[in-house]
């Protein structure tokens, strides 16, 4: 697939809403996007916005696990919540494209390191039976 096919994909598939920001490389390349509905700009992986229903863009929802569990949970009763939430959410997944280790997200979004370190698990990114607390 070329860039032109990824974006004519991607154009389809989010009806337009979702535009395309880096230069798309491959499947597995992590990838910047924009969305006008929702107004976020998110990464994720260019193959996953394609991908399982769980693995695309949902609006005010930047970023689901591999298992399809959404990172942290946006509640739509409260609007400052909500926005804060947002905002982590996208900071912790642009740490983690940056190749920050759990640790070091965990005291950049002042969050207990165990949270942020069973994300790692669930995503595959470390092993669970690490020796590393
Ligand atoms: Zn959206």
């Amino acid at each position: 697939m070329n860039k032109q096919e990824y974006e004519a994909k991607i154009n389809k598939t989010y009806n337009g809403a979702v535009k395309v920001i880096s230069p798309y490389l491959n499947h597995h390349s992590s990838m910047k996007f924009h969305c006008s509905k929702c107004n976020t700009v998110f990464y994720n992986k260019a193959g996953y916005m394609l991908g399982k229903d769980h693995q695309k863009h949902i609006c005010t929802m930047p970023y689901g696990t591999a298992h399809g569990e959404r990172l942290l949970k946006v509640r739509s009763s409260k609007q400052n919540r909500t926005r804060k939430t947002r905002d982590i959410s996208k900071r912790i997944y642009q740490m983690i494209i940056e190749d920050y280790t759990y640790k070091e997200i965990a005291s950049e979004i002042k969050v207990n390191s165990v949270i942020i370190r069973d994300h790692f698990i669930a995503e595959g990114l470390i092993e669970s039976n690490t020796n590393n607390p």
